[in-house]
């Protein structure tokens, strides 16, 4: 059985697969990053949304007791009138005099009766708001202490992320370089198609099967795809993207007649 070498993935051409591995490993990362940035966001604005919610309730609270007390005030001022009123009406000799004040108290007395209503009504109103301020205080404190462990937990994994994401970042900056060193045209070919190829140019077919965009080749095709592979300027004929094999298959094709 004669092996003969059509293709060998050198050391190079590893680092250019690892690059690109990283490079779509560093895209994972952000988006794990830019989503735990929106949960923690998240849970934070429904705290502080629960928290304007109870001051909108504790500033209710504040009117109807402004409003009650502005209630008692006019009806003590009333209730003096009155008793004024009164006893002005029992010095009165004149009848149309007395007729006159008589009607004037019993208007004042209805006023003082539609105020007293009021009070009732309020208070009745200001104590249940109250009750709800309070159940709904309660109810936050406990929620928000909770809120705190996962957002403290969350942020930790966050920490975590960032850390990742930027020795990643400088690891391929390194091999950027490393690889720029000798083989420019490949960083080139990494850059060029990076946004049309999602991050993956260069497509394993080692299985005969195109890691990008799956389409399986026939057997007398993936033979004469490996005959002519050449690391940085074959492409799959479906999708376009930089082929390669891994080095054990290329390795161990056998293509002698
Ligand atoms: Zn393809």
């Amino acid at each position: 059985m004669g092996l003969n070498i059509f293709y060998r993935y050198s050391e190079d051409e590893k680092k250019v697969i690892d690059y690109q591995k990283k490079m779509i490993k560093k895209r994972q990362l952000e988006v794990k990053i830019r989503e735990k940035k929106k949960t923690i966001d998240d849970i934070e604005n429904s705290i502080l949304e629960k928290h304007k919610q109870i001051q909108e309730l504790g500033e209710k609270l504040k009117q109807y007791q402004e409003m009650i007390r502005e209630y008692k005030e006019r009806a003590k001022m009333l209730r003096d009138s009155l008793e004024r009123l009164k006893k002005e009406r029992d010095n009165i000799k004149d009848p149309e005099k007395f007729k006159m004040l008589t009607r004037e108290i019993s208007k004042l007395e209805k006023n003082l009766l539609e105020i007293q209503e009021n009070i009732i009504y309020f208070e009745g109103e200001y104590d249940e708001i109250k009750e709800r301020y309070q159940s709904m205080y309660e109810d936050f404190e406990k929620i928000k202490k909770e809120k705190e462990i996962i957002i403290k937990f969350l942020k930790n994994e966050l920490r975590n992320l960032e850390e990742e994401y930027k020795k990643l970042d400088e690891e391929l900056e390194r091999l950027k370089q490393e690889i720029k060193e000798k083989n420019p045209h490949y960083i080139e070919v990494f850059d060029n198609y990076k946004d049309l190829y999602g991050d993956l140019v260069f497509s394993d077919v080692s299985d005969g099967v195109c890691e990008g965009c799956g389409m399986k080749y026939s057997a007398v095709e993936f033979m004469e795809i490996l005959k002519k592979l050449q690391f940085g300027k074959s492409r799959c004929p479906y999708c376009g993207r930089f082929i390669y094999v891994r080095p054990e298959i290329a390795e161990n094709q056998d293509f002698s007649d």
